[in-house]
């Protein structure tokens, strides 16, 4: 069973993109923990679980996050258990992340499927971003300029699907993760088991 890692700059469609997909049986979705102010309409242990920076820096200190980082003033992390415990159960987990947590990932895990999500143009993500209406214009500005930054690392992943359309975008993920499944290295059992009938 897969890590898929989905991320990409802020107000490319990772969240609304990873919505989709969990229509989808064989995925499971990560829910991280953040020091971030909750939104309207998120709900605590759905859309992320909502730390103080007390809370959080616990749960460093316990050694209870696989990964964390600072994005734009605010701390988010991987909690550790539930990622484990869905491998076991045999589905895929969906890890909605920033980059440099995503490599972080990938670092600890080779084996993590990387996909990176891009807007169309970065007028498009720039009128994404403000007509989400959940970020001041600073923020927008703090977000767009991090974007800038993140784009410039899109050859460190495995995958990059634009998402212009997002039926399309969905389909090219269950494409990549469909295939990443068919990899040599995860058939071994199944050809063995033939040779030795
Ligand atoms: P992220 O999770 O990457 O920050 P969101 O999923 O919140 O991004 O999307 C940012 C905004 O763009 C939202 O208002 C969403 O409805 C919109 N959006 C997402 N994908 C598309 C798309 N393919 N076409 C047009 N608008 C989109
Ligand atoms: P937002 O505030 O828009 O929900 O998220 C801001 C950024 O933090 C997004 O790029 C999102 O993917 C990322 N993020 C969410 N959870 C985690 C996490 O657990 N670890 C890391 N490294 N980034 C995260």
């Amino acid at each position: 069973m897969l890590k898929v890692v989905i991320s990409g700059p802020s107000g490319s469609g990772k969240g609304t993109i990873v919505k989709e997909l969990m229509k989808y049986e064989n995925y499971k979705l990560s829910i991280s923990a953040t020091t971030r102010y909750k939104r309207e309409l998120e709900q605590e242990g759905v859309h992320y679980f909502f730390k103080t920076n007390e809370e959080f820096q616990q749960m460093i200190a316990q050694d209870q996050l696989l990964e964390y980082e600072e994005f734009c003033g605010n701390l988010y992390g991987t909690p550790k258990h539930f990622v484990d415990q869905t491998i076991a159960e045999g589905f895929d987990i969906l890890l909605e992340i920033e980059v440099k947590g995503a490599l972080k990932i990938k670092e600890k895990f080779n084996e993590t499927v990387l996909i990176f999500i891009i807007p169309p143009t970065f007028t498009e993500l720039t009128s994404r971003l403000l007509g989400r209406r959940t970020e001041t214009e600073e923020v927008v500005n703090y977000r767009l300029a991090r974007a800038r930054e993140e784009l410039k690392l899109f050859k460190q992943y495995d995958y990059i699907v634009i998402n212009d359309d997002i039926s399309h975008a969905v389909r090219q993920i269950n494409t990549i993760v469909e295939a990443e499944k068919l990899r040599s290295c995860y058939q071994q059992a199944i050809v063995k088991n033939m040779l030795n009938n």
